[in-house]
């Protein structure tokens, strides 16, 4: 039913947004991977989701912290394979900081590339979405944008914001056949999660097993990180016909951390 959609994903070189890349894929989505790293890796992946399984895979490096280019990536998108079915907001950026200490440049990117990129890319797709009366936009939020945890307050902030702004875009394409959703991911071992060890360690004056075992697993009963491919799988099924009624609303994908 997806076989020949095509989907931008945002941040996709990378963790959640790969994994969810290879997901659609699978199904037979043709993808618009972004995202920054080493141009030589990022062809790697582009032809190795390509050849394998049979989809039209473009890469465009739009920083998704510049309004210009996200929208000039979307219209490129549209033009490059006829139009965008699929959104996936993935891209994101933490940092751990007391807030009374916390850099206002890096605050100013938190919002920007978690919050203000779904705006930005949901209005540049959203015209076509409506002229097929179908869509599916989907939030990467966070169990952050359920709960908080000390440190992160750009971070958390962004993700609440993101449910809200996913409910209220939910609401005005209802009749449209779009659905707009967000997944809340527990921890996720990826680049993003290993970066911030050090500094919470900093932060609460703990080792960084420490930071694993009583922090980051604390928070999650099963003890277990959330897989990539937990997170893809939940993706692809908001994509489905089954989830057609599911809209405005989010799924926690954390391992019962805010069952708590
Ligand atoms: P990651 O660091 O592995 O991947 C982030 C991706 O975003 C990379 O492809 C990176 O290049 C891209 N990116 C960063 N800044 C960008 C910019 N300015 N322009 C374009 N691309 C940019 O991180 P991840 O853990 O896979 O995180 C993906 C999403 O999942 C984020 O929104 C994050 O908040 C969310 N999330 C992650 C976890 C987790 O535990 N890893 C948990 C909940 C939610």
């Amino acid at each position: 039913m997806l076989k020949g959609k095509t989907a931008i994903v945002t941040g996709s070189t990378s963790g959640i947004g790969l994994g969810i890349a290879e997901g659609l894929a699978k199904e037979g989505v043709n993808l618009v991977l972004n995202g920054f790293g080493d141009a030589a890796e990022i062809e790697k992946i582009r032809a190795g989701l390509a050849s394998k399984f049979g989809v039209k895979v473009t890469y465009d490096g739009a920083d998704m912290s510049k309004p210009d280019q996200i929208a000039g990536m979307c219209a490129k998108a549209i033009s490059e394979h006829g139009g965008v079915d699929i959104l996936v907001n993935n891209a994101g950026i933490q940092f751990v900081c007391p807030v009374d200490e916390f850099p206002v440049e890096k605050w100013d990117a938190i919002i920007a590339i978690n919050l203000s990129a779904a705006f930005h890319a949901t209005k540049a797709v959203l015209p076509y979405m409506k002229s097929k009366n179908w869509g599916r936009i989907i939030n990467v939020a966070s169990a952050h944008a359920l709960v908080a945890s000390p440190f992160k307050s750009a971070y958390v902030a962004s993700k609440h914001a993101i449910l809200g702004f996913s409910k209220t875009v939910a609401l005005e394409v209802a009749e449209k056949g779009i659905t707009v959703n967000s997944i809340c991911p527990g921890y996720v071992l990826t680049p993003l999660v290993e970066k911030q060890i050090p500094d919470t360690a900093k932060a609460r004056g703990i080792t960084e097993d420490e930071v694993k075992r009583n922090v980051l697993l604390a928070a999650q009963p099963t003890k277990q990180f959330v897989t990539t491919e937990q997170v893809a799988g939940t993706a692809v099924f908001l994509c489905s016909d089954a989830a057609a009624s599911i809209t405005g609303s989010h799924i926690a994908v954390e391992g019962g951390w805010t069952a708590h």
